[in-house]
């Protein structure tokens, strides 16, 4: 399949991202993506020529040896890094035609992030940190009844009034997950994501994420160290020597959580 190119759709114009002509088509198309740190002598190629779309309803694994440059890749997705060179298009928005404001109405629209480290305030409340996305969205509305319904999907619903620094680390993700949802992503990056938590709260954040995928059709890419989550994504992808390696046979490398 050759999806269609939509780089007209913008992203101050939701409709043309959610239910207009790009839903079909791939929700992450990336090409011959460069990426370089440093400069003179000291300049390392981090990604070197990184290819792949992502479709619809996708749960990927990205997998690879710490430092081989998975956030690298997952923050140039998201628009928080920009690529030295190549083609980002995500949910029909092409990141080197756009403007920072329709790039940072798609990250608001779209896109959600969860990262290893929760990234909550801890001054504000678990309902203060999920409604925070909406403090940078004109115009939002029904914020705390949607930040309300976005705890309690994650199982949180008694807890929107507490601190985070009053949580576990399970309660604290699952925070940090509300807070992703809170816009009705369609695309959800995670960082390592059980990277903090013990085997058993992994494997619920996990089951939630699958359910996430096969029941409201969220695309994930979920970068991550674990087998767990490997075998449920039908697809992973692995960064190797800055290039992106794509099968079977593709195992997990000893490196350690990053
Ligand atoms: P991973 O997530 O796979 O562990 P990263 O994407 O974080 O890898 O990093 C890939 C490489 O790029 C590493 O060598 C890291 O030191 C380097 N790197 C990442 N971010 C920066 C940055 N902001 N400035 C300089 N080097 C960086
Ligand atoms: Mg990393």
């Amino acid at each position: 399949m050759t999806p269609a190119r939509h780089a007209s759709a913008t992203a101050s114009d939701p409709t043309m991202i959610g239910s207009g002509p790009v839903s079909s088509a791939a929700v992450i198309r990336l090409h011959d993506v460069k990426k370089s740190y440093g400069t003179g002598a000291a300049r390392t190629p981090v990604l070197r020529g990184v290819s792949f779309d992502v479709a619809p309803g996708e749960l990927i694994a990205l997998v690879g040896q710490s430092g081989s440059g998975k956030s690298t890749l997952l923050n140039i997705v998201g628009g928080l890094d920009t690529a030295d060179s190549g083609t980002v298009e995500v949910l029909g928005l092409d990141y080197h035609k756009t403007t920072e404001r329709d790039l940072a109405a798609l990250r608001n629209s779209s896109i959600g992030f969860v990262f290893q480290a929760f990234n909550l305030l801890d001054h504000l409340t678990c309902l203060g940190n999920v409604i925070l996305p909406a403090a940078f969205t004109r115009g939002a509305v029904d914020v705390e009844a949607r930040g309300r319904e976005a705890l309690r999907r994650v199982g949180l619903a008694d807890l929107a009034m507490r601190h985070p620094n009053e949580l576990s680390g399970g309660q604290k993700q699952r925070v940090a997950i509300a807070r992703a949802l809170f816009g009705s992503p369609k695309l959800l990056l995670c960082d390592e994501p059980t990277g903090n938590l013990d085997s058993e709260t992994g494997r619920e954040v996990i089951e939630f994420f699958r359910e996430l995928n096969e029941k409201d059709g969220v695309t994930l890419v979920i970068v991550t160290h674990e087998r767990r989550i490997s075998s449920v994504a039908r697809r992973i992808i692995a960064i190797r020597d800055g290039e992106l390696v794509e099968g079977e046979d593709v195992a997990l490398g000893p490196g350690g959580p990053s």
